[in-house]
């Protein structure tokens, strides 16, 4: 079995994480490894999942946080093991997220007497269809694990604190017509004809901006497929628009909704796929001391993450990592150590002042 060593530094133990390998669905190596590194450290309580890991301080302190990293990765792409290249590590899973991941095994080796009580959280397949998230199990089947004040994220975001992260749905807004020969087209109805009046009002779409707990979230509704057609010679019927809205957390999935249902009304808007969003929480007392301890102000997420599971059960949450999120699920992947160092610096100094 592969054996992690808690007392190199973030670099090298990025290294060894990125060693070996963790595609989605097949973490069980690392995970075995990354428990029993914990259960060395007395001062942990550690519980295994499937292939999730969570360990605890038990230390009574008046406020819990958790400390959340995913330890799958997409697959390999001829970039493991990994490779040091003066200031950059490169690797599948260098950015996102096992640098993140090292950071979190760093503090939980490093600081037994925090002055928060901790939550360490590794999870497995993040990177595939939600229904096979370990986080969302984890939240079903055991969610006293999850129970804290706050929590962090260390998903890439290149060593800035990230709020809240934005909603996203998907319909399709469907146009119909009538079927008849090309031959004698004045005979029938063009649906794809018709899908330019769906594409003007999404050419002239203001999106919204909105500011909430001082972070600028821009959202987006824009067209992502468009199918119609039956032979090259029949005039269409019927013709499909896909289209994503990427919301802002102050919507819920059901106003988003209701919100491009009223955009497109007149038309047949079937909803395909939805994720709420999550504020960013950052007027919670133990979510501006963090931004305060890491030192820089926090941006806006527009990604949709796993703050969100948090943001359901009552949790703020942030992302906050060392990871370059441009570079995650590159075969170029890479980190820049520097960043892997300093986060862990902020985080202990969070965890210790
Ligand atoms: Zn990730």
């Amino acid at each position: 079995m592969s054996r992690l060593d808690l007392s190199l530094d973030g670099v090298a133990l990025t290294a060894q994480l990125v060693d070996i390998p963790s595609v989605s669905g097949q973490e069980a190596p690392l995970a075995d490894a990354i428990e029993q590194a914990l259960r060395e450290l007395p001062h942990l309580t550690v519980h295994r999942d499937g292939n999730a890991v969570v360990a605890r301080t038990e230390l009574g302190r008046p406020e819990r946080v958790v400390l959340a990293g995913h330890i799958d990765t997409v697959p390999i792409a001829d970039n493991v093991p990994s490779r040091r290249q003066g200031d950059l590590l490169y690797g599948c899973g260098t950015s996102d997220m096992k640098s993140g991941v090292a950071v979190q095994l760093r503090l939980a080796a490093t600081v037994p007497t925090p002055n928060r009580d901790v939550t360490y959280v590794f999870y497995d397949c993040e990177e595939v269809e939600a229904a096979r998230n370990g986080l969302g199990r984890l939240a079903r089947l055991h969610p006293e694990w999850l129970e804290a004040d706050f929590a962090v994220l260390l998903e890439p975001t290149d060593a800035a604190v990230e709020g809240g992260c934005q909603g996203t749905l998907r319909v399709d807004v469907i146009t119909a017509g009538r079927r008849a020969h090309s031959a004698r087209s004045w005979l029938g109805r063009n649906a794809i004809h018709a899908a330019a009046r769906v594409l003007a009002i999404l050419d002239a779409y203001q999106p919204r901006r909105v500011v909430i707990d001082g972070l600028e979230y821009r959202e987006g509704l824009n067209a992502v497929r468009v199918a119609g057609g039956v032979a090259g010679n029949v005039i269409p019927d019927l013709c499909t628009v896909t289209v994503n809205y990427r919301f802002a957390p102050d919507r819920t999935e059901e106003e988003a909704f209701a919100h491009v249902k009223e955009l497109f009304s007149g038309y047949d808007v079937v909803l395909t796929d939805s994720a709420p969003g999550a504020p960013p929480g950052l007027d919670k007392p133990a979510a501006a001391a963090f931004v305060r301890a890491i030192g820089k102000p926090a941006q806006p997420k527009y990604g949709w993450t796993d703050v969100a599971r948090f943001a359901q059960l009552g949790v703020p949450a942030v992302n906050y990592g060392p990871g370059d999120p441009n570079l995650a699920h590159t075969r170029d992947e890479h980190v820049r150590v520097t960043a892997i160092a300093e986060c862990e610096e902020r985080m202990r100094a969070w965890l210790t002042a």
